[in-house]
């Protein structure tokens, strides 16, 4: 090992940072960040620098460097741009047996700066120990993106209940498994929802259950048993269009931690094949017409999941409240008592008009935006209307109707010229887009023979995508 990791406690400790420009105040946020008291010594500050230290956040001391402003220091910076001045300041920190960290100089550092994650108290550091920052850097971006910003606030209760913990848990390995099972319960979903108060009392209801449960054997085995297992959660998780790129953080998230996987057909499998690799996939990809799954039995399947204390991913294409018929999903969880969470995705017309360069507002063309389905539920009233004067109509599940479709838009005034776009399999490596006008709809369809998954955009913003088109082939007509 070239370095030996160490978390510094650095409240109220005196720190010399030589250098007054950009670099140093990076290394001035974060020395102020751990409480440190810091000593400038620099011919000048940069503005951010001087605010601070008019603010009393740090001192200006000294202009000029000298070996003896090292003196009661436990730690140096040099952030200088003068190679010669840093060289010396590491030389006199050495002498005096004071950390020295030479900004971008590996050898005259005797400590590194690593790259943080912060989710304090929650913090996670990544040296290379100046081999490769640059890889040092990626691995903080993927870090980053793993641990979501509520692990700072779960930490904090944990540390608040830890006492208590210990006293309860006395061995190393009842408590470990303690905080496993903690940690895949309702304490974090909760904390996930903002919901802190209610975090902190289900962690209190997790510790009483475990404590009450049982007394050490006359074997001296573990006094942790686990409480039976709690009813699990269902998270409603958009997939987006389906290029995987255009998943959310949180979504990311949702397919590592999933026990099962409950998704539709539209969902691709490059989304797929990020989700944990040990996690139960159901495919419950329904086809218009043929009712393979009827939506009571995916509704049944997430409740069995989620009773059994499963962590249950419903995984849908687009966004789970646009056609996504989430809405239903939730009425029926709840009407369960079951504990759901929603993770938003981007919905095929979002994701489609930005792939095939088709704004959907635009100040010359259209100022309002619809999105409509043309495959409706049989009882439904006839009412809402399909126009499209002066606005952009995205309409969803269209392929099977696109006569009805144009009719209807007919009967509403709409007229023959008006421009539109469909998008098959937007945002995939096989998408497709085509253009013309209302008139040519139809033909246009049956002539390229589009295919489901496609969107229909109607209104003048549909004759862009031939200007603006960026993602794969050119729009065809
Ligand atoms: N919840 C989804 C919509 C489900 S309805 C969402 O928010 O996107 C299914 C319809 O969405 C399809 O018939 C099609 O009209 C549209 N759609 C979904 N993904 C698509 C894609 N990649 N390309 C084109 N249209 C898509």
């Amino acid at each position: 090992m070239k370095l030996f990791p160490l978390f510094a406690n650095l409240d109220g400790r005196s720190v010399l940072l030589v250098g007054g420009g950009a670099v140093a105040e990076r290394k001035a946020a974060l020395l102020t960040a751990a409480k440190a008291r810091v000593d400038i010594v620099a011919a000048t500050l940069s503005t951010t620098l001087g605010e601070l230290a008019r603010a009393g956040k740090v001192r200006h001391l000294a202009r000029q460097f000298s070996a003896e402003q090292l003196d009661g220091r436990w730690l140096a910076i040099a952030a200088t741009d003068d190679g010669a001045l840093n060289a010396t300041v590491a030389a006199a920190a050495k002498t005096r047996h004071i950390f020295v960290n030479v900004v971008d100089d590996a050898e005259l550092s005797s400590f590194h700066v690593p790259a943080i994650v912060d989710r304090s108290p929650l913090i996670v550091a990544i040296s290379s120990g100046g081999s490769a920052p640059m890889l040092a850097r990626l691995a903080r971006e993927r870090i980053e993106a793993y641990f979501d910003h509520t692990w700072g606030a779960l930490a904090d209760l944990l540390g608040q209940a830890r006492a208590r913990i210990r006293e309860r848990f006395a061995r190393v390995a009842d408590r470990r498994r303690f905080y496993e099972h903690v940690l895949r319960g309702p304490v974090v979903r909760l904390i996930h929802q903002q919901r802190h108060d209610d975090a902190a009392a289900a962690l209190a209801a997790e510790l009483d259950a475990s404590t009450t449960s049982a007394q050490p054997d006359a074997a001296g085995d573990s006094p942790f048993a686990a409480p039976p297992p709690a009813v699990g959660s269902v998270v409603l998780v958009g997939a987006g269009p389906g290029d995987p790129g255009l998943l959310t953080l949180h979504a990311l998230r949702a397919l590592n931690e999933a026990d099962v996987i409950l998704h539709d057909r539209l969902v691709s499998d490059a989304v797929l094949d990020l989700a944990r690799r040990d996690a139960e996939r159901v495919d419950v990809g329904k086809i218009v017409g043929k009712h393979h799954t009827p939506q009571d039995s995916i509704q049944a399947l997430m409740l069995a999941n989620a009773l059994a204390g499963k962590r249950v991913v419903r995984l849908k294409g687009g966004d789970p409240f646009v056609f996504g018929r989430g809405g239903e999903e939730i009425e029926f969880l709840r009407a369960h008592g079951v504990p759901y969470s929603i993770v938003p995705g981007i919905t095929a017309a979002v994701a489609c008009s930005a792939y095939a360069g088709i704004p959907l507002t635009h100040r010359d063309h259209a100022q309002v935006v619809r999105f409509a389905t043309a495959h409706r539920k049989r009882s439904e009233g006839e009412s809402d209307a399909l126009t499209a004067g002066g606005e952009t109509l995205a309409i969803y599940m269209g392929v099977a109707e696109f006569a009805s479709v144009r009719d209807k838009l007919y009967d509403e005034g709409v007229s023959a010229g008006t421009a539109f776009a469909i998008i098959e399999n937007g945002t995939r490596p096989e998408q497709r887009v085509f253009t013309g006008t209302l008139a040519e709809l139809v033909e246009c369809a049956a002539a390229f023979e589009v295919r489901a998954p496609a969107l229909l955009v109607v209104g003048e913003v549909a004759q862009l995508a031939e200007g603006h088109h960026w993602f794969g082939a050119a729009p065809l007509k």
